[in-house]
């Protein structure tokens, strides 16, 4: 089937085609027309997968096909990602997909004024994607009105259900009209959240695809054994032998992003971290950066794991193992997005392996083991810059140097 194919509106099949989707991924094909029914639906499928689209086309159709009388008349669907980051991205999505109507999407987020959010909103929005704590903040304040919203997405569901937000969502659902269609986006789900997923709606379709392997088949990925102390080294190793690629790397925390970048620098070697601790406009700069790639390396936490679209991300490096087997599988859906093939490899020490036993179990089958010999795991560490001999021998020359300098002024002061 092909997107012409579809009954949706010129416009959108016009930016459709502009964006170079010649056909439906198979969520886009399973989940576009029961949305445009408007039946709730609960969607999982792998990262990369164009789960975007799913829901941004049919929504779009749906809002444009209203009758859109004089603005303001309040939001009609309300997109809830986790980040900041994901916010923009899914804006730009609807956006884009949405030139050719008279759909208004916006979105709002923490970290930055929020007065012009609210001007924005008065204006009229009919797509308003929000992270939960700027947009709770709006609605108490009654900046933000509820009661036309039609169309309630979660993306990324089960983090948005997940207990942090469980509270504040329930706390929404009152606020919305009763009769809405709810639509539930997410590449994992466990039993639990899934049972919470359905409890806040009447009749869900559940459609999943792939659901044996969470990983998505373009992406390879493979696990080596390096000691934490050693890390550095390794990492150092993958960038100088790929200079051109695009490199995402993941870390536990976000003193170890830095350490990491340190570690980085003291070998000339050019990278950015972004976490929750930076300035919202700081990691705007550094996602934007990362996307022109004029900056290659960029060392993230979990926290931009989650539905960051990257096109070209060649590789995603585990550093660290991740704290959990979920964001293993959103940490290397960074890579291999739409039509293209993308790899990961995890750096597992020691004290990493009982994380690992459980990351594979969840997956269902071991991750590909990348063998290293003792020669070249002694010739990577070796080879780094850190260790390299001309750095002692450049040391040596400066104390030459200094000595003979000493030496002359000696001299003169005597003469
Ligand atoms: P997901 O949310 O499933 O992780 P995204 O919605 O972020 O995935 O989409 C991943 C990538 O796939 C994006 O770069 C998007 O432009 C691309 N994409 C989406 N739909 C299609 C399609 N039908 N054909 C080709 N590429 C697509
Ligand atoms: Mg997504």
């Amino acid at each position: 089937m092909k997107f012409e194919e579809y009954k949706i509106a010129e416009g959108i099949k016009t930016s459709i085609s502009k964006l170079g989707f010649k056909k439906p991924t198979d969520i886009q094909f399973k989940s576009i027309p029961p949305i445009l029914r408007g039946e709730d639906v609960l969607a999982i499928a792998q990262t990369g997968t164009g789960k975007t689209a799913a829901f941004a086309i049919p929504v779009l159709h749906t809002l444009q096909d209203r009758k859109i009388k004089g603005r303001p008349d309040g939001v009609k669907c309300l997109v809830m990602v986790p980040t900041h980051e994901l916010a923009l991205q899914t804006e730009n999505v609807f956006r884009v997909l949405g030139k050719h109507t008279r759909v208004k999407s916006f979105a709002i987020h923490g970290g930055v004024d929020q007065d012009p959010q609210i001007k924005q909103l008065n204006k009229g929005v009919d797509v308003l994607i929000a992270t939960p704590g700027r947009m709770f903040d709006l609605v108490s304040q009654g900046a933000l009105q509820m009661h036309r919203i039609e169309i309630l997405v979660l993306d990324e569901a089960d983090h948005m259900l997940d207990m942090g937000f469980i509270k504040d969502i329930r706390d929404l659902m009152k606020h919305l009209p009763r009769k809405r269609q709810t639509l539930f986006f997410s590449a994992t789900i466990n039993e639990q959240i899934k049972k919470i997923a359905y409890s806040l709606v009447s009749d869900a379709i559940r459609i999943q695809i792939s659901p044996k392997d969470p990983v998505a088949k373009n992406i390879e990925h493979a696990v080596a054994f390096i000691e934490m102390d050693d890390k550095r080294f390794f990492l150092e190793s993958v960038i100088n032998n790929q200079p051109d690629q695009k490199i995402l790397v993941f870390v536990r925390t976000k003193v170890r992003a830095e350490r990491v970048k340190k570690a980085l620098d003291r070998v000339n070697v050019q990278s950015e971290t972004i976490h929750s601790d930076k300035e919202q406009e700081q990691r705007e700069l550094t996602m934007q950066q990362f996307r022109s790639g004029s900056v290659k390396v960029l060392i993230a936490t979990d926290i931009s794991a989650r539905g960051i679209d990257i096109p070209d991300v060649e590789l995603v490096v585990n550093y660290d193992l991740p704290e959990s087997p979920e964001y293993y599988v959103h940490r290397v859906g960074r890579t291999g997005r739409g039509t293209n093939k993308g790899q990961a490899i995890s750096f597992c020490s020691k004290e990493e392996r009982e994380m690992l036993g459980i990351i594979e179990e969840q997956l269902g089958k071991p991750i590909y083991r990348t063998e290293i010999s003792k020669g070249f795991y002694r010739d990577t560490i070796e080879a780094s810059k850190e260790n390299e001999e001309t750095d002692w021998q450049s040391l040596l020359d400066q104390e030459d140097e200094f000595q003979k300098k000493k030496k002359k002024k000696n001299k003169k002061s005597k003469g």
